[in-house]
């Protein structure tokens, strides 16, 4: 037998919990399946981005432009922002975990709320600071009161997801006004938006706006979401240029391939007729919604791909019967689940799975 390793792993690492991906879903004697367990973009690459891709493919025995600038500058006139703002990597969450790395360590703290994304407790876990978790509203929404109660001389990072994933709604502009008030300005304050693209609540807040007078906020985007690009992994952060440089810093060199590149460059000049898909999305969105509600389930609002089922204790029940349909939904055991907005055959197939569940 192979002996055990006599390597010696930082203490951090012990409880870290492994992320668990949406699951596929699971085979049904020949009919369709549908994956609404990961939030991803269901429509195919627009023929422009996908030549872009498989052009770029043809240099796959060089490595990327490390400094993405065609990328960077494509992003910069997108936003008006200069290119010293901006920072890109492999996804957002490879931008969380650089900026994390950049700021906290054993004994700092890292406030958020919670339930929200995932991937946060394993990215604070991992730089050995310690996660301080402040509980969702009964509306689902962050509590903002709470959050400036949680701040203590500890506090480093606090992370704001707008909309909150996996719950949906957003953060209101006035809200997050009076909470970065009341913040020391030392805190850096990340707005993780990585589902922007779909909020259609005209009183959000907008990071890209906020961040010019704040230079303790980053802003978190992707391409992953509104833009279909889960599977190239690219994200960009906006914020001050000594927070970006410090991002930078920490970045694996050659991060971002020069195929994510080229579909993020193409993304950007066919934008319009990405963001029309997003507008059906959100159409669906609102059908699934409002099918939901008329049959008696309490849904948080959402701003996202997504819905949110507080099912508690039937969560893992609930998420079996929808996955005998052929359609995998994201459970989180004794809280609830979260479906994804996908094609309209898996959307019904899913309201059928819940609506009786209700009646
Ligand atoms: N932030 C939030 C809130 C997310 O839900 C996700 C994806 N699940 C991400 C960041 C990461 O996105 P990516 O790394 O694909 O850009």
């Amino acid at each position: 037998m192979t002996p055990d390793p006599e390597v010696r792993f930082r203490a951090c690492l012990d409880d870290v919990a492994a992320y668990k991906p949406g699951r596929p879903p699971a085979r049904t004697d020949g009919r369709p399946t549908y994956k609404l367990s990961s939030n991803e973009n269901p429509y195919p690459p627009l023929p422009g981005v996908l030549a872009a891709a498989v052009q770029a493919a043809e240099q796959m025995n060089r490595y990327p432009d490390m400094g993405a600038v065609e990328l960077l500058e494509a992003l910069s006139a997108r936003f008006g922002v200069p290119v010293s703002d901006l920072a890109v990597g492999t996804g957002s969450v490879a931008l969380l975990y650089h900026l994390l790395q950049a700021t906290v360590h054993d004994g700092d703290e890292v406030v958020y709320a919670w339930r929200s994304f995932e991937a946060y407790p394993i990215a604070v876990q991992l730089t050995g600071a310690t996660s301080v978790q402040v509980p969702l509203t009964d509306e689902a929404r962050h509590d903002f009161k709470a959050m400036e109660a949680a701040i203590t001389d500890r506090t480093k990072v606090v992370l704001v997801c707008t909309p909150n994933n996996p719950t949906g709604p957003v953060v209101h502009r006035d809200e997050l006004l009076a909470f970065l008030d009341a913040v020391p300005s030392n805190v850096l304050v990340v707005l993780d938006e990585a589902y922007r693209e779909f909020v259609r609540d005209p009183d959000v807040v907008d990071g890209v706006d906020l961040y010019r007078d704040r230079p303790n906020v980053l802003v978190l985007r992707t391409f992953s979401k509104a833009y279909g690009l889960a599977g190239f992994r690219v994200g960009y952060a906006i914020g001050h240029p000594d927070v970006v440089g410090a991002i930078r810093k920490c970045a694996l060199p050659f991060g971002v391939s020069y195929v994510a590149q080229a579909a993020a460059i193409a993304s950007l000049q066919v934008e319009e007729e990405l963001l029309e898909r997003v507008e059906s999305l959100v159409a669906e969105r609102t059908r699934v919604v409002a099918t939901l509600r008329a049959s008696g389930w309490e849904v948080p609002d959402t701003q996202t791909n997504f819905v949110w089922l507080d099912l508690g204790e039937e969560t893992v029940a609930f998420s079996e019967a929808v996955q005998a349909e052929g359609v995998s939904v994201r459970p989180f055991p004794g809280d609830g689940v979260r479906v994804s907005i996908g094609e309209p055959e898996a959307n019904d197939l899913f309201l059928q799975v819940a609506c009786a569940w209700r009646s």
